[in-house]
């Protein structure tokens, strides 16, 4: 290929973004913007990844960011194949003999597990899949959450743990104007789980909740925050550490935990409880594989390693902490998808800057990574617009010294029909807005944004409608 006018339709190299969450929508908008076509698959019917299936529903100011999704929508030279999959319905090397360039924007749909005894008992979760489950995602609607327990326990201490024991203690006034999915709304209405206790494995100034999060605690409806202030002492190196390295947000936290430690209890029905320096040794429960009743964990103290960093050491001081709900959130990784390229022992698609590569580090001629699949689950969602920068600036430079992938199909029509013969329950995006048109039409009513369509034969059958209601 000879130099690539970047506004010449003609000409326009072809691009096709495997993932429409919000790092694939950001890239989609900036190879737009740099003269590529581009086709954005998604697993799933509709867009959006986590923005519509992570996001928690009382957070709609956050999820309105699909706006700016929408002005790319609307854009020439794009289109949205939902529900075809890579690995099920496409294979990567299919993709490559039909673009100059593959981006992967998958996510990391998978969560980190704990390796102890007891994890696989009835009543232990994921929040990866508790969070889909309450987002109405096709793939985790059908999950059974037993909230027939007074007291639930959340590992982890960042924003998807805070997000998960909020929704958990949500009174029913505060849920009835999101998005929640209904069976879930219908189960958190009647849950008897009274009380949520967030485990933090490092001590309080090493929680990676960020200020708002932590202190939009205070402003539940019916449910009150305790923090023993004993647990805020902060040792020595983590004292040194807040007062001399930590950023704005770790000191902010650890003030924003004083005032809950020291504030007057608040007259609540439900309460969540942070407790910090204990890691999960087992989870107990009935008999060998029974239900969780329990869970033992071990009390630590914080030591600074020689890399620098400040990490929790068990003391060997024990202590069993009942409950009947045990929800691991401690973070996510990514799975390996069809073949391409995986780096096993961090959960990502091989790549050096957003290139995806060999194990030797030589770059995979015309594959490309974006988002959380490229650099590990971290940050907001803006932070995505940035990482897909990066890797479309790579891609700019590849198509500049004529370096991309050379596809031997290239007809745009011919590639539609494919993706139509192999998934014939594929959505276009005509069709996600009749989804869109009809799930905003039913939420209405009841002064909700949405009532979201939770299996992929409604989605798909309502993307067949010819009017938008
Ligand atoms: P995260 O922020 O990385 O937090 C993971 C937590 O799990 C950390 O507290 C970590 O402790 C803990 N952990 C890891 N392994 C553990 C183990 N074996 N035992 C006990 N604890 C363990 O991940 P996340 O909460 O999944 O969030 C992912 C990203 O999405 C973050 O960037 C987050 O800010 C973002 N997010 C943002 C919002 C929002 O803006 N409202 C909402 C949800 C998520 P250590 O620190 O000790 O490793």
């Amino acid at each position: 290929m000879t130099d690539i006018a970047p506004d010449s339709a003609a000409t326009a190299p072809r691009a096709v973004i495997v993932g429409a969450g919000p790092s694939g929508f950001y890239c989609a908008d900036q190879l737009l913007g740099a003269g590529f076509e581009v086709d954005v698959l998604d697993a799933l019917p509709t867009p959006f990844g986590l923005v519509r299936a992570g996001v928690a529903p009382d957070h709609p100011k956050i999820k309105s960011v699909t706006r700016v999704y929408e002005k790319t929508a609307r854009k020439d030279g794009f289109r949205f194949f939902g529900g075809v999959s890579l690995g099920e319905h496409v294979t990567r090397a299919e993709l490559l003999e039909r673009y100059d360039v593959v981006v992967y924007a998958l996510g990391t749909s998978d969560d980190n597990r704990l390796g102890i005894p007891g994890e696989d008992r009835p009543g232990v979760h994921g929040a990866t899949q508790f969070v889909s489950w309450y987002n109405g995602h096709p793939d985790a609607s059908d999950h059974a959450y037993n909230l027939d327990v007074e007291r639930a326990v959340v590992i982890g201490n960042g924003n998807v743990a805070i997000d998960v024991a909020r929704m958990l203690v949500l009174d029913a006034s505060e849920l009835a104007p999101t998005d929640t999915a209904d069976h879930a709304i219908e189960a958190f209405t009647n849950s008897k789980v009274q009380e949520v206790v967030l485990l933090g494995r490092r001590g309080p100034a090493q929680a990676a909740f960020t200020n708002p999060e932590l202190r939009e605690l205070a402003d539940l409806e019916r449910a009150g925050v305790e923090v023993d202030i004993t647990d805020l002492e902060l040792d020595e190196a983590s004292a040194t550490w807040l007062e001399t390295e930590a950023d704005a947000t770790a000191k902010r936290n650890v003030e924003l935990l004083r005032d809950y430690a020291a504030a007057s209890p608040k007259n609540a029905s439900h309460k969540i409880v942070l407790k910090f320096l204990r890691s999960p040794v087992e989870i107990l429960g009935e008999g060998e594989d029974g239900d969780v009743t329990a869970i033992k964990v071990v009390r630590n103290e914080i030591r600074r390693g020689d890399d620098g960093r400040l990490s929790a050491v068990a003391t060997g001081d024990e202590e069993i902490i009942e409950c009947g709900l045990v929800l691991r959130s401690i973070g996510y990784r990514g799975k390996p998808v069809d073949d391409v390229p995986f780096d096993e022992r961090r959960g990502l698609i091989r790549n050096v800057g957003g290139r995806v590569s060999a194990e030797s580090g030589d770059a995979h001629t015309g594959e490309y990574v974006v988002g959380w699949i490229k650099r590990g689950p971290s940050g907001v969602i803006g932070t995505n617009k940035k990482d897909s920068a990066d890797t479309v600036a790579k891609i700019v430079e590849d198509r500049d010294a004529n370096a991309l992938n050379t596809p031997s199909i290239t007809d745009p029509d011919a590639i539609a029909a494919f993706y139509a013969q192999r998934a014939p329950e594929s959505v276009t995006w005509a069709g996600w807005e009749a989804i869109d048109a009809h799930e905003k039409a039913s939420g209405e009513p009841h002064g909700r944004p949405r009532v979201k369509l939770v299996r992929v034969a409604d989605l798909v059958e309502r993307s067949r409608a010819t009017t938008a209601s």
